[in-house]
């Protein structure tokens, strides 16, 4: 592969399954060494093993429950002490709960579609901030939705947090257009993974993309040559 991301350290939330270990591998075979992170310690050893079969590297795995904000300070600090820097991180881990009318909302699934959706991605720019403004060419990429296109009935607190993290994740690039940092967002778009699963059950997948079919996308927002800023770039389906 082109090595497009060599001697770069990326740090990858959900990357236990669907995108993020899509992402994972791709990086890998890119040149970069990733830092893998999602709950699953089943589904971070079967990333790795993707990773090791292909490049004959490994990841470094991390697992993280990404609603203890906390957690995320402790693991800024160790990668900076680790590996003395990061170069790009993509926040992608998502929940999607049940899709129903806002005032139907559970209490429980609002917070905790807020807290991972948003909550935990404001927290990684705030504690890797520092680390990527070091980089020669810090690039953030988050990982949004089509929901945000519009208004969009029964998806409810999903929609929400989507919509904010894109302002978010706007608002930081706008910040920062005069510093060697990036920060992009992506909208994959209809891609087959179990998310996409549980929100169109009886779908028939094989008319879906897969995941690997979108991760040259996160190489390129991820490359150092990737100058734009603040852009929502949408996958079609
Ligand atoms: P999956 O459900 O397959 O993967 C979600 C990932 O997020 C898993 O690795 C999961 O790991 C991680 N995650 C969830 N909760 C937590 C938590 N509390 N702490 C740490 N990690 C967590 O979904 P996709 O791959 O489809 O989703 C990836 C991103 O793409 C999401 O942001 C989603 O909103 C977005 N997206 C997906 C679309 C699609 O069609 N698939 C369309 C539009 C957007 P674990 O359970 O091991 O913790």
């Amino acid at each position: 592969m082109s090595q497009k991301l060599a001697g770069r350290t990326a740090l990858i939330t959900g990357a236990s399954r669907g995108i993020g270990a899509a992402v994972a591998l791709r990086f890998a075979q890119e040149g970069a060494h990733v830092i893998a992170t999602a709950r699953s310690v089943t589904g971070l050893e079967a990333t790795d093993d993707a990773i090791f079969a292909a490049t004959g590297t490994r990841a470094t795995l991390v697992p993280l429950d990404l609603s203890d904000l906390d957690a995320i300070e402790v693991l800024a600090a160790n990668v900076a002490q680790r590996f003395g820097g990061l170069d790009i991180l993509v926040g992608n881990a998502g929940v999607l709960t049940d899709l129903t009318p806002m005032s139907h909302i559970c209490p429980k699934d609002w917070q905790q579609t807020i807290t991972i959706n948003l909550n935990a991605n404001w927290q990684l720019l705030r504690c890797f901030d520092a680390m990527l403004q070091q980089s020669k060419a810090g690039r953030a990429i988050f990982v949004s939705s089509g929901v945000t296109k519009r208004a969009s009935p029964y998806w409810g607190a999903y929609a929400v947090s989507k919509q904010a993290l894109e302002t978010m994740v706007q608002i930081y690039a706008e910040e920062n257009k005069h510093t060697n940092v990036r920060a992009n967002i992506i909208d994959p778009g209809a891609t087959r993974t179990r998310m996409r699963a549980k929100a169109y059950p009886g779908e028939d997948t094989d008319m879906l993309k897969t995941p690997d079919s979108i991760s040259a996308e996160f190489v390129s927002l991820a490359a150092a040559d990737f100058a734009q800023t603040g852009q929502v770039i949408r996958i079609a389906a």
